[in-house]
């Protein structure tokens, strides 16, 4: 292997010489300056060839090269020079030193590597060319004049070898600049596509009717297109300026960063409003961000815009970060593209949608109030009919057959318009969202089904018909309201024992299905027609029944429908003429996280045996009938005195002053309330301990509610039955015991 000193001062170009050396086979020996070689080779290592900068400490390669080539042991040995400069000069003092070789610095590659293999390969030949002095000959460059002593085919050889460089140098020069002439076409090429690939977006994004724009990273316009025309600006006087520049000043904060941060911080920064400048890691995006935007309004008078003021507008923002790379290769936000889009007519839509709802909602609202009170005002004169009529027939004086007769219809009649009125107000109060209903898991369904047949029951033996359970015990628990549940029941059952025919059977059987309990209530009636079927389930629809035959209102579908919607079931017909129909109703089940909570049984009642005490009874109702009523129904019982005040006022002097076992009260009274005297009577020392029994025609589950707050005893709605209310007057009195 051939051995290549390598004489440089520079640390970075001798590692270059001697990387480019190494990797082309040679063995290379670094040395700082030319005394450090010189050194070398006279302690005996000997190179094949020395590659010498020019300037350097100590001793410069022409001095170097000198000694070597005076040097008889050493004269042999190749010798090239390296130089930065193209200084003429250096040329001459290179070959009056005797140099093979000459390179200029930046040197190509393979020329060097080609120009020591040369000369390599000569000095192995022995046909380097030796030197020979010769007469100095005179050459003049330019305005300078030189003296060159090496001999003519020294000259020869160095200059064939500069030749060799340059020509080499000038080939690859050319192929650059062929490359460099390759490289601007296309680039101009490219550069045209672009342009007209601009162009078709430019003219995309023009053709938008949203307002399109661009902002740089401090938030100020660099493009927007001429959608923004509509909000009275011109594309040009926004660009440059900052986007706060058309933002409604008060909804600035909505954007603030002080206002986004702190949701970055709490992790939700992906789902809130973006403004434009602040900081964050994640990417910039605004999703649907509602803001208002200042508008600039003009008028064109004799062809001259006139600027009128600002008004705002109700924009939503969709926008997106850019990213570029900066000079240490990081991702670098560079600014944000968005879409401004003019809600302001679906914000229009919007309220005035909220506006219909909420006066459909006040108009429902005020038809339930109207309908409560009517039925409240129908319920008042009704008690009185039906009470008086119930009397009628009494065994001191009993009626004869005919007027018997007449008294019943009275009463049918006066029952009909009582379920009429109460199954107004029950839909009233549904539709109405009054309805409060207690949802929770019902384990014992068979259960609650046999309790609806029981109180059907009265009415299916009057018709005989067979009436059967087939719903098992197993079922899973299901969803709903149990006293709402239970009265569809009845109502699907009465319905099927109602328009049976006699003799006939009502099955109620389950299934389950996907999520739900089905119960179906079939039955052997007549059937529906199908033209009839769409009918259903609408209010006051009999499907032209005998009203007189049948009786009903018509709405019981109708709150069945809705009662079993409103638990987020649905009810369901299918029927056959002359086969019969079967109504069903599905309900979902009830997930097995919820704890069962089973019905508490109905608590039995027993009278204590000192049933016949007496009891003082006080009334407080302004109404003469409803007095006159009380009075009638209570006469008979003779343990019973009853005292009648007018008015709240006039009955709690009464019971401080008599301290009567029981208060009936009416909550509508002239000046105050029931509700209002009752409270006060549980407030009082002298009246806290006698139970009050509120006594209304007042069916508001408001009402209800507040009346269960000032503590009445118990809850009386007219018109009331004789019974309830004894049971009620003597369970106050504490003569029966509950268990
Ligand atoms: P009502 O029974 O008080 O008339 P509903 O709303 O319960 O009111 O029923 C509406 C109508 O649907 C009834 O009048 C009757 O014509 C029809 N219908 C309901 N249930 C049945 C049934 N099981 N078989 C035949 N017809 C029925």
């Amino acid at each position: 292997m051939d051995k290549i000193f390598v004489v440089e001062d520079s640390k970075s170009q001798a590692a270059l010489l001697q990387h480019i050396l190494t990797r082309s086979g040679y063995e290379v020996d670094v040395y700082h300056n030319g005394k450090l070689a010189l050194d070398a080779m006279r302690a005996a290592n000997v190179p094949d060839m020395i590659l010498s900068d020019i300037d350097m400490p100590e001793m410069d390669g022409l001095s170097l090269c000198q000694i070597v080539k005076d040097d008889p042991v050493l004269r042999d040995i190749p010798f090239v020079l390296i130089t930065a400069s193209d200084k003429i000069d250096e040329l001459v003092a290179s070959l009056n030193a005797l140099a093979d070789g000459f390179m200029i610095k930046p040197y190509n590659h393979n020329v060097l590597i080609e120009t020591i293999a040369f000369l390599l390969k000569k000095k192995a030949a022995g046909t380097l060319v030796k030197f020979r002095p010769s007469e100095p000959v005179s050459v003049t460059v330019g305005h300078k004049h030189f003296s060159l002593n090496a001999g003519r085919e020294h000259l020869f050889e160095f200059f064939m070898i500069a030749f060799n460089n340059a020509s080499v140098q000038a080939r690859e020069l050319d192929a650059r600049e062929r490359k460099l002439k390759e490289t601007n076409t296309e680039l101009a090429r490219n550069i045209e596509l672009l342009a007209a690939s601009e162009e078709r977006f430019r003219s995309l994004v023009e053709a938008v009717p949203d307002i399109v724009y661009k902002l740089n990273a401090d938030g100020t316009f660099t493009f927007i297109n001429d959608s923004i025309l509509h909000l009275g600006y011109e594309p040009s006087e926004l660009i440059g300026k900052h986007f706060s520049a058309i933002l409604y000043p008060e909804d600035a904060p909505s954007c603030d960063a002080d206002v986004v941060l702190p949701y970055m911080a709490s992790g939700t920064a992906a789902e809130s409003p973006k403004l434009f400048n602040e900081r964050r890691s994640k990417d910039r995006m605004t999703v649907g961000l509602r803001i208002r935007l200042m508008t600039k309004e003009r008028e064109e008078i004799l062809g001259e815009l006139r600027a009128l003021g600002t008004t705002t507008v109700h924009v939503e923002i969709n926008s997106m970060g850019m990213y570029g790379v900066d000079s240490r290769s990081n991702r670098k936000y560079v600014g944000t593209v968005g879409v401004i889009r003019d809600i302001t007519e679906r914000i229009r839509f919007e309220k005035e949608l909220e506006e219909a709802r909420d006066s459909a909602n006040a108009a429902n609202r005020a038809k339930s109030d109207f309908l409560s009170s009517m039925s409240h005002e129908l319920r008042t004169p009704l008690n009185a009919i039906l009470g008086f009529a119930q009397l009628l027939d009494i065994p001191e004086n009993p009626l004869n057959g005919e007027q018997r007769e007449m008294v019943k219809h009275v009463v049918a009649g006066g029952e009909h318009l009582l379920r009429l009125i109460g199954d107004v107000l029950d839909l009233s109060k549904i539709e109405s969202g009054h309805e409060h209903m207690e949802i929770g898991p019902i384990n014992d369904v068979t259960k609650m089904v046999d309790s609806a047949l029981k109180m059907v029951a009265t009415l299916a033996v009057s018709r005989n018909i067979a009436m059967k359970n087939n719903v098992p015990t197993n079922l899973p628990s299901i969803m709903a309201d149990r006293t709402r549940i239970r009265q569809v029941l009845i109502n699907l059952l009465s319905n099927a024992i109602k328009y049976n025919r006699d003799h006939g059977s009502v099955t109620i059987s389950s299934e389950l299905r996907d999520g739900f309990v089905r119960l179906s209530v079939v039955d052997t009636g007549r059937g529906i027609p199908e033209s009839k079927l769409g009918l259903l389930f609408q209010p006051f629809q009999r499907l032209g029944v005998d009203a007189n035959r049948v009786d009903g209102t018509g709405i019981g579908l109708v709150i069945t429908k809705q009662l079993v919607e409103k638990m987020g079931g649905q009810v369901g017909v299918e029927s056959r003429v002359e086969d019969g129909s079967t109504f069903w109703i599905e309900i979902p089940v009830a997930d097995e996280s919820h704890t069962v909570h089973p019905e508490t049984p109905e608590q039995d009642v027993a009278f204590k045996t000192d049933a016949l005490r007496d009891i003082r009874v006080l009334y407080v109702e302004d109404n003469p009938t409803n007095s006159l009523l009380m009075q009638s129904m209570l006469k008979r019982h003779t343990n019973i005195t009853l005292d009648i005040t007018t008015n709240a006022e006039d009955g709690i002097a009464f019971a401080r002053q008599h301290q009567p076992d029981v208060i009936l009260m009416d909550l509508r009274l002239p000046g105050m309330s029931g509700i209002e005297a009752a409270l006060l009577l549980r407030t009082d020392v002298m009246t806290c301990h006698i139970p009050i029994i509120a006594v209304t025609a007042e069916a508001l589950a408001e009402v209800i509610r507040q009346a269960n707050s000032a503590g009445f005893f118990a809850y009386l709605t007219k018109p009331f039955n004789g019974r309830e209310l004894l049971r009620q007057i003597n369970k106050a009195a504490g003569l029966i015991t509950v268990g």
